[in-house]
């Protein structure tokens, strides 16, 4: 196999949803319509949406069949000890309790150990982690590595903690206003990069010194253990379940969106050893989700992430997988489009800033950008820059660390030849790029603007 230079979809497909095909004129009157946020298009209006490559993966057959199998008894379903199995034997946490979505995980997690007072260090917390910490009166800090800040600075594992930032930061603050340190796998927030193994030893060093625990939002666990295994020396050789197990066993606990890693359409949990926290969790879980063996997900729905986390860990499937977001990445590099590099695992993010200079932060480049390539080709992606981080608890605004626009792969779901019109798309853009305009915020709401502010474009 590896003689081949080309690196095929290692899948058939047997089932098509056709893409309708739009104008300019068209997707201009889109816009207007949803006040120039992407959020609000009616995805039948997309031709290829990269909005997100969560929960739109493609199923496989063997999922499909599980949706089949799922038993929906109220307590104790098959399908819950097939999906607890299909868990434990990856992340051997003593407690697992099912949510509907990763931040149904969050919240349950940062209202059992947040509050006022407290601060939670990350290498970067993801959107709705920030938004569940702080809602809890806690604050939510980044303490990315120095390389990690910067699009273009090329390290092949931008996503670890800065770890003398972290100790300097628990010994500041005191480990009593810790009640717990986050690492994001892969750093989503942070351009898809990874974390490697040492770092994460290191950070669990950090924990053992002030006797706090370390939890993983591992939405996307198999990407990362996939870097660890092409990039980090001692691994090339370890299977991907083991490189995972391993990233478990420095941890006390997980939060996880079964819609990134478990190639699912829905579904989380959070996953701890902690049998006081796990109770506590397991009683908020009851107001708000269901019943624990359960929680916020039918039997079919566990069933599908049960296959799912078998099938993501696959070498063949993460080969592709990796390869087809490098492919894209690459080609935009070579044609002098700024990128976030290296190129992470589950999307390609754009540096709006360096591609838009002429736009300052608070007229939002990177949504400008968004927009542009939606009116130019009817590509959806999502703005990761300071509409999404700008605004802060007390309603001010700064710029966000970085303006960047995600193009997020779904699992499985395009073939090369979209990923080739994507190309063609954003090099078109960019060649005009510099009679791009920015924008204002004319309608926004407190927390997580940018699911639902409106724009109005700048003259
Ligand atoms: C998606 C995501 C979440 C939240 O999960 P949902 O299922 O969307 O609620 C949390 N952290 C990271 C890193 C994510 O990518």
């Amino acid at each position: 196999m590896e003689q081949w230079k080309t690196i095929i979809e290692p899948f058939r497909i047997k089932s098509v949803e056709p893409i309708r095909m739009t104008s300019v004129a068209e997707r201009e009157g889109h816009l207007r319509e949803a006040g120039y946020n992407l959020f609000n298009l009616h995805a039948a209006d997309v031709i290829i949406d990269l909005l997100t490559d969560s929960g739109t993966g493609a199923m496989s057959a063997e999922q499909w069949a599980g949706i089949q199998r799922g038993d929906e008894s109220y307590a104790g379903s098959p399908s819950w000890f097939r999906f607890l199995e299909s868990v434990q034997n990856l992340f051997p946490f003593k407690h697992v309790i099912p949510t509907h979505q990763g931040r149904a995980a969050e919240k349950i997690l940062f209202s059992v150990v947040g509050g006022s007072g407290k601060a939670i260090p990350s290498n970067t917390h993801f959107d709705t982690t920030r938004a569940n910490v702080e809602f809890t009166g806690a604050e939510a800090v980044d303490l990315v590595i120095e390389e990690g800040r910067h699009a273009s600075v090329i390290h092949p594992f931008k996503g670890n903690m800065d770890l003398e930032a972290l100790d300097a930061f628990i010994r500041d603050r005191g480990a009593d206003a810790v009640p717990v340190v986050m690492v994001t796998v892969t750093n989503n927030s942070g351009g898809g990069q990874p974390v490697s193994l040492e770092n994460l030893r290191g950070v669990r060093e950090i924990c053992d010194r002030y006797q706090l625990p370390l939890f993983l939002d591992a939405c996307r666990f198999a990407e990362n253990a996939w870097f660890i295994k092409q990039r980090e020396a001692g691994y090339a050789d370890r299977s991907i379940p083991d490189i995972v197990r391993e990233m478990a066993a420095l941890a006390d606990g997980m939060t996880m969106s079964a819609k990134k890693d478990a190639i699912a359409n829905i579904g989380g949990w959070l996953a701890l050893n902690d049998d006081g926290w796990a109770d506590a969790a397991r009683n908020l879980l009851i107001l708000t989700e269901g019943f624990p063996t359960y929680g916020g997900l039918a039997g079919r729905d566990l069933e599908a992430i049960a296959q799912g986390l078998r099938e993501v860990v696959d070498e063949d499937y993460l080969r592709y997988r990796i390869r087809s977001t490098a492919y894209l990445g690459e080609a935009l590099v070579e044609s002098g489009i700024p990128c976030v590099q290296p190129i992470g695992g589950h999307a390609v993010y754009l540096d709006a800033a360096a591609l838009l200079p002429h736009i300052p932060p608070l007229q939002y480049p990177g949504q400008a950008l968004a927009i542009a390539l939606y009116r130019e080709g009817g590509i959806r992606g999502c703005e990761i820059g300071t509409v999404m981080f700008g605004i802060r608890p007390d309603g001010t605004e700064s710029p966000g660390p970085m303006e960047l626009v995600r193009l997020a792969i779904p699992r499985r779901v395009y073939t090369q030849s979209h990923i080739d019109y994507v190309i063609e798309v954003v090099r078109s853009v960019a060649v005009d790029a510099a009679a791009l305009r920015g924008y204002r915020i004319v309608e926004q709401p407190a927390q997580l603007r940018h699911f639902t502010a409106r724009f109005e474009p700048l003259s």
